[in-house]
């Protein structure tokens, strides 16, 4: 697929998410916010939805949340216009609660259209939500995000094979000191899984 055509598909699904009222979240929300990144990205990660900061600019993981995600991804010498950063779910829920399992059943079409553009060759998701939705998609069996994240799941996509590679998400970190070094050391584990693909953009 073109450079060109990919932004095309990318616009045309950013106006689809504008008018989206599959569920009442559009209600609420100031944006929508679709992802940002490069097109043509080995990597893609994905959050669970939007929170204040990224419903008030438009765009992913821009709070407190957004800052560790962007410090690790310098760990392992990568810029956020190295990758694609989105999330399963367009509009801010409410007070920041979990998206419910409907919202996201109705949203999802939107991700899965996303991923058939970027035709990632490594798939992160951070947190429950999203390893939960992307694990189920790709016909595995949902585990308990302490069991999962710093592992590998290789998994059949329509553009070819992919590797599932889940983890805690950033914000859970910001609560959890703790976690903070698991998460650094599972992105070590994504930065050695890239360096198979011997560069971060295809
Ligand atoms: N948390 C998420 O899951 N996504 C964002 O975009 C920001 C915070």
């Amino acid at each position: 697929m073109t450079q060109t055509s990919k932004e095309e598909r990318m616009r045309k699904l950013y106006e689809e998410v504008l008018e989206c009222r599959r569920c009442n979240l559009c209600d609420g929300r100031k944006n929508p916010v679709l992802g940002e990144g490069c097109l043509d990205a080995v990597v893609m990660f994905v959050g669970e939805a939007p929170g204040r900061r990224e419903d008030e600019t438009g765009r992913p993981f821009v709070g407190a949340a957004g800052r560790l995600l962007d410090s690790l991804l310098e760990h392992i010498g990568l810029r956020r216009d190295d990758v694609y950063i989105g999330n399963v779910v367009k509009c801010r829920p409410p007070n920041n609660r979990r998206p419910r399992a409907e919202e996201i059943r109705v949203c999802a079409p939107h991700l899965e259209k996303q991923l058939k553009i970027i035709e990632p060759k490594i798939l992160v998701p951070m947190g429950n939500s999203a390893i939960d939705y992307l694990m189920r998609h790709f016909g595995l069996k949902p585990a308990y995000i302490g069991k999962v994240h710093g592992k590998q799941f290789e998994v059949e996509a329509p553009w070819g094979r992919v590797f599932l590679f889940p983890l805690y998400h950033p914000a859970a970190a910001l609560y959890m000191k703790d976690l903070e070094r698991v998460l650094v050391e599972d992105m070590e584990a994504v930065g050695k899984l890239l360096a198979r693909f011997g560069a971060s953009r295809i």
